[in-house]
């Protein structure tokens, strides 16, 4: 989120081309400390007012435990990022929320490490984790990262939770998001998260893999008409709050209870 003009702008443009969850990011984690580091407080207050003005329920990262008061009073889903799979203690602090956890798989994240990661969200008391590919350190320039689709499929075999795909950050670019979008819901994602700028001459941030609300539209068009021959049930957006709608992924744990790594 950049200004409050701009995220409401982009988000009705996504409501309108059909996206369920807005995510906009006020504490963002940037490689180089010299990047746009996100509008922080100001940027959740930016993400309430697009929240109101679209309806649609909103996700935005907790980078520190000492934001998460803050965030957690403004969003609908906590989420936590690639670079923070691995801090436990911030996994335990929003396992002990009572809000869903968008849990974003580490960059050099095995998939059971990825599972562990869920496991203290869900051993703390929270039963309401989504899993995010969002493609991991390859050693190949074309693309940012390697959107690890294998390891959607493995996921969806192992684990009872909701597993869906970033291709924005699994590959930098935005020409190939549409195709790895198909390609994650084929393969059994349950949803993807696509970042969307309408100026990305603009954007402070990432503007490469950034798709206009037209191409946004598009991909949701194609998405739908695969879910049919692939049997896929397509839901609705959710209605009121995203609380509701994730609430059905009360099971709790799962994969790892009775197991240990190889090496903890
Ligand atoms: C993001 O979603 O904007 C983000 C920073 O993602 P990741 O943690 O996957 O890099
Ligand atoms: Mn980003």
């Amino acid at each position: 989120m950049e200004s409050e003009e701009q995220t409401v702008r982009i988000a009705k443009a996504i409501k309108d081309a059909g996206a369920h969850i807005l995510r906009g990011g006020a504490y963002k984690p940037r490689s180089s400390p010299y990047s746009f580091q996100g509008l922080g407080r100001k940027g959740l207050q930016i993400l309430e007012v697009a929240r109101q003005e679209t309806g649609l329920p909103v996700v935005s990262e907790v980078l520190d435990v000492r934001d998460l008061d803050a965030v957690y009073q403004y969003v609908d889903i906590l989420q936590i990022g690639t670079r923070n799979m691995q801090n436990f203690s911030l996994l335990k602090e929003v396992g002990r929320m009572d809000k869903p956890v968008l849990l974003k798989r580490g960059v050099a994240a095995t998939i059971d490490e990825w599972l562990f990661a869920a496991e203290y969200i869900l051993s703390a008391g929270n039963p309401q984790v989504i899993l995010c590919e969002r493609g991991i350190r390859g050693f190949d320039q074309h693309t940012r990262y390697l959107t690890d689709l294998g390891a959607v499929a493995v996921v969806r075999g192992l684990s009872h939770l909701p597993v869906i795909v970033d291709p924005s950050h699994g590959t930098g670019r935005r020409e190939i998001v549409a195709p790895l979008a198909r390609a994650s819901i084929a393969v059994g994602a349950q949803g993807v998260m696509i970042e969307v700028h309408d100026r990305p001459h603009e954007a402070l941030c990432d503007a490469q893999q950034a798709v206009s609300p037209k191409e946004f539209k598009q991909i949701v068009t194609d998405l739908k008409k695969l879910s049919q021959p692939l049997n896929v049930k397509f839901s609705s957006a959710p209605k009121s709050s995203a609380k509701k709608s994730m609430r059905s992924v009360s099971r709790t744990v799962s994969y790892a209870k009775n197991s240990h790594p190889a090496w903890t």
